[in-house]
C-alpha cells in the first residue's frame, strides 16, 4: 500500500487520504475544511429556521447567508435557490416537478447519456403519459445541437442535458442548446452536478441548474435546484411550505451551510487560471504513463473536463484493474459510482457507440482540487504495472485451458 504525506487540505478526511491515493473525485470529494468546520458550527445552532424567536431568527439568518454563498456558486438571485436532499432529487424536481405542474402533459427531451436521476425521471415520466424523446451523443460523447432541435415539437415543454457526463467528462454544447430550447419557446435544465465547483455556472441561461453538494467538498445528501422566478414547479415533498413552497420540510441545516462552505471555497479557484493549467497538466501526465502501453483508448474528444479521463485498456477487464489498484493503494471507478458492481456495460460509452468488450475494459481517473502530480505518478505506474500483469495473465489462461484440455 502506498503511504503519503498526511498533510492535505481537506479535513476528516485526511486519515483515509494519506492511505490512499483518490482519483474518485467524479464519484465523490472529500470534505473540505471549511465544509466540515461549517456543519460542525450548524450542528449546534438547533433553532428552526421558521421560528419567531431569537435562536430560530438566528437559524434563519445562517440559512439566508447560506443560500447566497450557494446563489453565487450556480448563478442567479438567492431566492431561485432551491434546497434539496443532493443531486437526485434536485433533478426529479426539475424534470417531475415541471411536469406534475403540468398535469403530466406535453413531451420531454433529454439525452441517452444522463444520470440515472435524469433518464430514470424521464422513464417515469412515460409511464405516466408524457412524451420524452431520448437524444444519442455523437461517438465522441456529444450531442449534437441539431439532434436536440430535430427531436423538439410544438409541444415540448422541457429539454433537459447534463452540463458534462460523469463518466467520460465530456462538455456538453449546453449553452446552444439552451438558445434553440428558448427560441423554440421551451425550458431548459442542465444537470450541472459533475460542474459545479470546477466550472462556471453563472453564465448558464438555463431555467433549471441542478448541483450537489458532495461533488464539490460539501456533505452528501444535499444538494440545490435553481430555478428561474419565472418557473413554477410542483413540489415533489409537501408540508409545511419551506423554500418557499417548492420544497417542504425543516431544513438541513448543518448540511446547507456545508454546501455553502464548500461553495464560497470552490469560487476562488472558478477564478483562478492556475487551477485549471494544474488539472491540465495532471491529466496530460496521466495519459503520458499510458504511452508505453499499446490498445489504449480515451474514449470521450474535446472539450472535456480536464479532472476525468475515461480510457479503456484492451483485454482488460475494467472491475478487475480496479480491484488491482485498489490493492496498491490507488482508488478509481469502471464508471458511474451508482452502476459500481453490475455486470451491464456502461449506457454512456454504449450510447457512443463503443463496443461491450470495449466498455467493459473501461476504467475512470477523476481528479480533484488536491490532487498532485505525485499522486498522478503513483496511479500512472501503479495501472502500467496492474494493465501488464493482467493482460500477461489472459493471454496466458487460454493456453492453459488449451494445455489442459488436450491432457
Ligand atoms: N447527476 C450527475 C451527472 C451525477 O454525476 C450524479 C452523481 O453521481 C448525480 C446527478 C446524482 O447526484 P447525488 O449523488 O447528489 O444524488
Amino acid at each position: 500500500m502506498t503511504t503519503r504525506s498526511p498533510a492535505r487540505s481537506e479535513c476528516g478526511a485526511d486519515d483515509q487520504l494519506s492511505e490512499f491515493v483518490y482519483l474518485d473525485h467524479a464519484a465523490t470529494t472529500p470534505l473540505t475544511a471549511e465544509a466540515a468546520a461549517a456543519v460542525g458550527d450548524a450542528l449546534r445552532l438547533f433553532g428552526n429556521p421558521s421560528s419567531r424567536h431569537t435562536l430560530g431568527q438566528a437559524a434563519r439568518d445562517a440559512l439566508d447567508e447560506a443560500r447566497a454563498q450557494v446563489a453565487a456558486l450556480v448563478g442567479g438571485a438567492d431566492d431561485e435557490v432551491v434546497f434539496t436532499g443532493g443531486g437526485s432529487e434536485a433533478i426529479n424536481l426539475a424534470l417531475r416537478g415541471t411536469f406534475a405542474a403540468r398535469r403530466g402533459t406535453g413531451h420531454l427531451v433529454t439525452t441517452a447519456i444522463e444520470h440515472a436521476a435524469g433518464l430514470e425521471c424521464a422513464a417515469a415520466l412515460r409511464r405516466n403519459g408524457v412524451d420524452v424523446s431520448i437524444v444519442a451523443p455523437e461517438p465522441g460523447g456529444h450531442v449534437d445541437p441539431a439532434r436536440i432541435a430535430a427531436a423538439m415539437r410544438a409541444d415540448t415543454v422541457l429539454v433537459s442535458v447534463m452540463h458534462a457526463n460523469n463518466e467520460t467528462g465530456a462538455i456538453q454544447p449546453v449553452d446552444e442548446i439552451t438558445e434553440l430550447v428558448h427560441a423554440a419557446g421551451a425550458l431548459m435544465h442542465v444537470d450541472a452536478v459533475q460542474t459545479a465547483g470546477k466550472l462556471p455556472l453563472d453564465a448558464l441561461g438555463a431555467d433549471m441548474v441542478s448541483v450537489s453538494a458532495h461533488k464539490f467538498g460539501g456533505p452528501k445528501g444535499v444538494g440545490a435546484l435553481r430555478l428561474a422566478a419565472h418557473h413554477r414547479v410542483e413540489p415533489l415533498i409537501c408540508g409545511g411550505g419551506q423554500e418557499a413552497g417548492r420544497r417542504a420540510g425543516t431544513e438541513n441545516l448543518p448540511g446547507v451551510r456545508g454546501m455553502a462552505a464548500a461553495a464560497a471555497a470552490a469560487l476562488p479557484r472558478l477564478r483562478d487560471p492556475r487551477h485549471r493549467e494544474h488539472q491540465w497538466r495532471l491529466r496530460t501526465r496521466l495519459l503520458r504513463h499510458f504511452d508505453v502501453l499499446d490498445g489504449v483508448r480515451v474514449h470521450a474528444t474535446n472539450p472535456v473536463m480536464a479532472e476525468t479521463i475515461s480510457v479503456a485498456f484492451d483485454h482488460v477487464r475494467g472491475d478487475t484493474l480496479a480491484d488491482v489498484l485498489d490493492l496498491n493503494g490507488v482508488c478509481v471507478s469502471t464508471g458511474s459510482a451508482c452502476h459500481a458492481g453490475r455486470d451491464d456495460p456502461s449506457h454512456v460509452l454504449t450510447a457512443m457507440g463503443v463496443g461491450a468488450d470495449q466498455a467493459r475494459a473501461t476504467l475512470r481517473f477523476s481528479a480533484g482540487p488536491a490532487t498532485t502530480e505525485d499522486d498522478i505518478d503513483v496511479a500512472g505506474r501503479a495501472t502500467v504495472a496492474a494493465v501488464r500483469q493482467l493482460r500477461r495473465v489472459s493471454g496466458t489462461a487460454p493456453r492453459l485451458q488449451e494445455a489442459i484440455r488436450a491432457g
